[in-house]
């Protein structure tokens, strides 16, 4: 052991707006002690993570924020310097979450042992990590790419948008990406084989976007909300999925965004999807069964409001549109011949 010292980041105070070099403050602590059946760790490797913003701040999230005078949260790969954990030895690399320090103590159960032969350790905070993951499943599970289909995703050079755009390419589908700058966009496209990529600070970026997208979009992986959610926004084909994952560009906004609260929709895994009843006709026959045996059991009431005569149908609509109806509107055109 080198040193008695451990060097941590607290958070000193919420920002208003954008962050800064004062909500940050640096102390120095001594090491701590290896819990029973833990170990006491090196950092080697601190994720820095766009949610960070959100723990920053006391607005309700779905993760608790960082208290003030706390160490910050963080992802870390770190080195076994003690152990008293029979399950990791001296030098084992680690993955957990020490937080914004050098030197950290955890019990066995809240790390993973890295291999570091297998892949680059830091890659366990990136690409074979938490945003990897988040690229796959999100774009897997949610935006369900299909072959032939164009999906778009912004800071698509960052860890989570290179992913999305790679694995929508292995796919079969189009991939855009939107970056900041031409260097990013040029990374994005020769490196990591995207159709085309775009700057977000273009002035005309909705339009160069409707030339990338000659097919409209198929699937817009949420990465940032604001003024490239906006450009996307009149691109959407049919049935297009968009997973919503992050709003970076919102994360210091002190007023809320224009439209629909994305951070309601992100936070509370809200499912928001329009469909027209014929979308699912094949289910009809179910619905008449199911429907009809309620009603006949007592389980489903329902009310119908008549109106008498087809000169009365307009009146009766114009009301309807006012909320004079109540129930089911139904105009009695006239009287079956048989039974009704
Ligand atoms: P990145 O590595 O992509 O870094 C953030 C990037 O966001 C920046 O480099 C910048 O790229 C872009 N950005 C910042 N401000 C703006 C803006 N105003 N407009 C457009 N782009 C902006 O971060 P991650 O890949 O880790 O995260 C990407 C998104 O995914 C974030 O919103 C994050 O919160 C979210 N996320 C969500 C998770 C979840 O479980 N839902 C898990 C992990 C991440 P550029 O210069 O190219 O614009």
């Amino acid at each position: 052991m080198t040193t008695s010292v451990n060097r941590q980041i607290l958070l000193k105070s919420r920002p208003e707006g954008a962050p800064g070099p004062d909500n940050f403050e640096l102390v120095e602590r001594p090491l701590p002690q290896a819990p029973e059946d833990g170990v006491l760790l090196r950092t080697l490797y601190l994720s820095l993570d766009p949610y960070m913003r959100g723990r920053m701040s006391a607005a309700k999230s779905y993760a608790n924020p960082v208290e003030i005078g706390d160490v910050m949260v963080g992802g870390t790969v770190s080195e076994v310097i003690e152990s008293r954990n029979a399950a990791f030895s001296k030098g084992d690399i680690v993955l957990g979450q020490a937080g914004w320090q050098e030197y950290s103590a955890a019990p066995g159960s809240r790390l993973r042992k890295l291999d570091p032969k297998a892949a680059p350790v830091s890659t366990a905070l990136g690409v074979l990590g938490m945003p990897g993951m988040t690229a796959y499943t999100g774009l897997l599970e949610i935006g369900q790419p299909k072959p032939g289909e164009t999906v778009v995703v912004a800071a698509a050079s960052g860890a989570v948008g290179a992913v999305v755009g790679q694995i929508a390419k292995i796919k079969g589908c189009r991939a855009v990406g939107i970056a900041g700058g031409a260097k990013k966009c040029g990374f994005v496209k020769d490196e990591l084989g995207f159709d085309e990529c775009l700057d977000h600070n273009a002035p005309d970026l909705a339009r160069q976007l409707e030339a990338a997208c000659p097919k409209g979009i198929d699937v817009y992986f949420e990465n940032v909300g604001g003024a490239v959610q906006q450009a996307v926004w009149p691109l959407l084909n049919p049935f297009a999925r968009i997973p919503v994952c992050g709003l970076i560009a919102q994360y210091n906004m002190t007023t809320p965004f224009p439209g629909p609260d994305m951070f309601s929709v992100l936070r509370k895994r809200l499912l928001i999807r329009g469909f027209i009843v014929w979308d699912f006709a094949d289910r009809e026959q179910d619905f008449l069964h199911d429907v009809a045996a309620w009603i006949r059991s007592g389980k489903l009431k329902y009310r119908e409001d008549f109106v008498d005569g087809l000169e009365n149908a307009p009146q009766g609509f114009l009301g309807l549109l006012q909320g004079k109806n109540f129930g089911k509107l139904v105009v009695r055109v006239g009287a079956a011949s048989g039974r009704a």
